[in-house]
């Protein structure tokens, strides 16, 4: 069993919503269990143009093996009616993994921990809200060290539902 945390994400089809079927769905995937949610938080897109942004981070402890585990959540984006049409566009659901117990993960399909988490004030800040405060990631970076270099700008923090 490894500790897992999710990137959510949503800029559609009523955000919010969205990321509480994905909630939903990742409490029912097999050999796992939803261990935590933070507070859903919004920000304006990076990209000019599009709706702002619904994210959260979930806490997941799965026996499932990382590539099983992504093969889950782009079933789960599929379901909720992701389509991918140009990078980084708008999408109902994005589904990331952040962290994946103690692995450092590098592979064409999967790399972990995500490779833009220390940029993205919209992961950090959830992603603290369920870690211990000392959390180093599996690559020697102190999460408390990423989060001073990533002010807390744009976001509004909403309570959760
Ligand atoms: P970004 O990766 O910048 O957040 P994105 O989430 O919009 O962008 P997607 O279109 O959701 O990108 O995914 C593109 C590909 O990224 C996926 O097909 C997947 O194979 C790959 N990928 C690599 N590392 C990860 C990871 N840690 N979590 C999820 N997908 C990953
Ligand atoms: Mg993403
Ligand atoms: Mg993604």
């Amino acid at each position: 069993m490894e500790r897992i945390y999710i990137g959510l994400g949503s800029n559609l089809a009523d955000p919010a919503e969205q990321l509480r079927s994905a909630l939903t769905a990742l409490g029912q995937l097999p050999q796992t269990t939803l261990a935590g949610v933070s507070a859903f938080y919004q920000s304006d897109s990076l990209l000019p143009g599009q709706p702002r942004y619904t994210n959260a981070v979930a806490a997941l402890d799965s026996d499932l093996a990382p590539l099983d585990l992504l093969d889950s959540l782009q079933a789960i984006e599929n379901d909720q009616g992701r389509e991918r049409l140009e990078r980084w566009g708008p999408r109902t659901l994005d589904l990331d993994i952040l962290l994946f117990g103690d692995r450092l993960i590098d592979e064409p399909r999967l790399k972990v921990p995500h490779y833009q988490l220390q940029e993205r004030a919209f992961v950090l800040y959830p992603l603290a809200e369920l870690v211990p405060e000392d959390l180093r990631l599996a690559d020697g970076r102190a999460l408390a060290d990423l989060l001073a270099a990533c002010p807390f700008v744009g976001l509004e923090r909403l309570a959760h539902a």
